[in-house]
């Protein structure tokens, strides 16, 4: 019986040039991969044959000879290509020829042909979950960083991809360094000098995107400048177990690299592998990442095939969505909607027996997202730019996110707060951001609040406080504005003092600290009011100093001044707090005394008298003193107003002094 034709496949990879070190190892597994398949029956009953092509480290190789795979040896599928250049220069012949290209390398992001299905990590994968971990305090909590690549698409995407990533951290990513050499560079004192400059300013990270040999005279080069791996750790996307083979491991030992596989990793499907690698290979070539991801990305086509029944790119292209394939280091490669694979992440760090030791791995696999990159830039932009608007306006705000903490304050408000805010000022102000909130719910513009804090020079100041909801670089947010009103509130005080001052003088005789005779009829008619609702007697009187132009004349105007005060003071005192009682001018006082009948108010004006009668004002030998003569008289609720009333009594008072003064008389 005739055997089927076989099934072909093309791969790829550079077995000379640059990428040699890199890339031999891929096909390898590839046709490990292969004979494992044909040994145990092949794909619907075919054989795999693979014809293997070496483009030689020549990124337009890559592309002529994809086409020669599709078109004259009518490939079912490509497998390899690693870096960007290749992959993007292979691109539109896979999608002209409808063909599927299996890529095995970490990239850049930022692409999703239907005609690769990518099987390295995305920036969200790999990249940003390293620098994630370098800030981590189990890393050492590094805040600065050195950007070091070869030149080409894949490290200027990623850091473009890591700046952002910082700036949204709050980090000014501008001021870091960040450097690009050729393809094979080996001299690296110009780079050695600026990392010495950079370390002179404190620890940081070198973030390695080198790619290819250049890696192994960089890091002999790093540790010949003596920089400890302590204080500038090398974390590295390109590096992985095949470059630490060729570095002398003290050279490298201490640095980091991320990836979503790592040889030292213990499990039984990992040792596994790399028994059967030991068996098909005959040396000792280490397994690292993109050896795993082309083994993974081989096991998926062929179950799509099994699963499609044909290797026609459109049905085998449907049955690889969701396909899935057992990781080596555990858990699943589970391929998405969009051609990017789920996957793990681990952190290792490089030993002295040329490999890594993982310290770090993430809890989950994490969804291979292209477009993550895009979108933290774009957050980024529109996080700045909201942060520019604000940075514009003089008002001090600051942004407390849900959590209260600070998540931005204006260069205004270093004024009032200092570079850090204060415990006591920071709970005021969140304790006024919940009052506001609870008090507006809806969000809109709250009631004013106010504060009194106290500023770093030791002044206080009072700050009204409006609350507003907003969001902030994508997270829920309260946006606090603050105006200062110390100087309003210094100004309402004074005036409130000087009101106070005036009313006092509108209505105090000054000269004797009794009601003037304004205030006393303002009391007057007001007592009267009451008066006439309740129907209850009262009486007014008249008071008249006798003689006192004798007085005067006599002692001087001072003495006579004196006279008055004591005279007045002594009337005050006799009478009870609600009656009034005021200097209606010159020597001349008025009274009104509610509640009290005719015969009260008579025994109340002879104590009067008597009292100002017994004042003795001493002038040195001599002695001043005066009496008085007094007009009463009942006010009759209904009939009287206090000027009739008081009429009256100026009449009794004008009886009185023509009786002979020194005397009460009742009108
Ligand atoms: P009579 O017994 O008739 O009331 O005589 P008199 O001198 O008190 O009356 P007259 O109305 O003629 O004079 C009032 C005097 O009171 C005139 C003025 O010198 C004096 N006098 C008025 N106001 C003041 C004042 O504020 N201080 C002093 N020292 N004297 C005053
Ligand atoms: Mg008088
Ligand atoms: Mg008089």
């Amino acid at each position: 019986m005739a055997q089927p034709d076989p099934i072909r496949i093309g791969a790829l990879h550079s077995t000379s040039g640059t990428m040699a070190l890199a890339e031999t190892s891929l096909r390898d597994v590839l046709l490990m991969e292969v004979a494992r398949v044909n040994t145990a029956g092949g794909l619907l009953g075919r054989q795999i044959e693979v014809v293997a092509l070496n483009p030689a480290s020549d990124w337009m190789a890559y592309r002529d000879m994809a086409h020669s795979l599709i078109h004259q040896h009518q490939a079912a599928a490509l497998f390899g290509c690693w870096t960007s250049v290749s992959r993007k220069s292979v691109l539109p012949v896979v999608e002209d020829g409808d063909c599927l290209l299996y890529y095995p390398m970490q990239y850049e992001g930022e692409e999703q042909s239907r005609n690769i299905f990518y099987f390295g990590a995305t920036p969200n994968q790999q990249a940003i979950p390293a620098m994630e971990y370098m800030m981590s305090p189990a890393a050492g909590a590094f805040s600065r960083f050195f950007f070091l690549g070869t030149d080409y698409v894949y490290p200027h995407t990623t850091n473009r991809v890591l700046k952002s990533f910082l700036d949204a951290a709050g980090l000014a990513a501008d001021k870091f360094p960040e450097h690009y050499v050729p393809f094979g560079h080996s001299d690296w004192s110009a780079e050695i000098a600026a990392l010495r400059a950079f370390h002179a300013q404190g620890r940081g990270v070198i973030i390695s995107t080198l790619n290819g040999e250049s890696n192994l005279s960089f890091y002999k080069a790093l540790r010949q400048a003596g920089f400890p791996p302590g204080e500038l750790p090398v974390m590295a996307f390109s590096v992985s177990e095949a470059e630490l083979q060729a570095l002398e491991p003290e050279d490298v030992a201490g640095h980091y690299a991320c990836w979503g596989y790592f040889m030292s990793y213990a499990s039984p499907a990992n040792a596994e592998f790399i028994a059967a690698w030991r068996a098909y290979a005959q040396d000792q070539r280490p397994i690292y990442q993109p050896m795993e991801s082309t083994a993974i990305g081989f096991r998926m086509w062929c179950q799509a095939v099994t699963d499609a029944g044909t290797t026609a790119t459109r049905a085998v292209r449907q049955f690889m969505y969701g396909q899935s394939a057992a990781a080596l280091c555990g858990g699943r490669y589970t391929m998405g909607v969009n051609h990017h694979v789920d996957m793990r992440v681990f952190i290792g760090r490089a030993t002295n027996d040329r490999q890594f030791e993982v310290v770090w791995e993430s809890p989950r696999a994490i969804p291979g997202d292209p477009w993550a990159a895009a979108t933290i830039i774009a957050d980024t932009r529109a996080a700045n730019a909201q942060r520019d608007l604000l940075e514009a306006l003089p008002t001090p705000l600051i942004v407390l996110d849900i959590h209260g903490e600070a998540r931005y304050r204006s260069a205004s408000t270093h004024k009032y707060f200092g570079s850090t805010i204060g415990a006591a000022s920071l709970t005021a102000i969140r304790e006024v951001a919940r009052v506001l909130e609870n008090e507006h719910a809806g969000g809109e513009t709250g009631h004013l609040h106010e504060i009194t804090i106290r500023n770093p020079r030791g002044q206080t100041h009072c700050m009204t406080v409006a609350s507003r909801r907003i969001v902030f670089g994508g997270d829920d947010a309260h946006i606090l504005s603050l105006a200062d009103v110390t100087h309003i509130r210094r100004i309402e005080e004074e005036l409130r003092e000087a009101n106070e001052q005036l009313q006092h003088l509108a209505t105090i005789d000054p000269l004797t600290g009794v009601s003037n005779r304004r205030h006393f009829f303002a009391q007057a008619m007001e007592e009267w009011q009451r008066m006439r609702r309740h129907r209850r007697p009262a009486a007014m009187f008249m008071l008249d100093l006798d003689h006192f132009k004798l007085v005067n004349d006599r002692h001087g105007h001072d003495a006579g001044d004196k006279l008055l005060v004591e005279a007045a003071s002594r009337v005050r005192q006799l009478l009870r707090g609600h009656d009034q009682f005021g200097r209606l001018g010159g020597e001349e006082f008025a009274g009104l005394l509610p509640e009290t009948d005719i015969t009260a108010a008579f025994a109340v004006a002879q104590r009067v008298r008597e009292s100002i009668a017994a004042i003795r004002l001493k002038l040195g030998e001599d002695a001043a003193n005066v009496t008085c003569s007094i007009g009463i008289t009942a006010i009759v609720p209904d009939v009287d107003t206090p000027e009739s009333a008081l009429k009256r009594a100026d009449a009794a008072l004008y009886q009185a002094k023509e009786a002979g003064r020194d005397r009460v008389l009742i009108g």
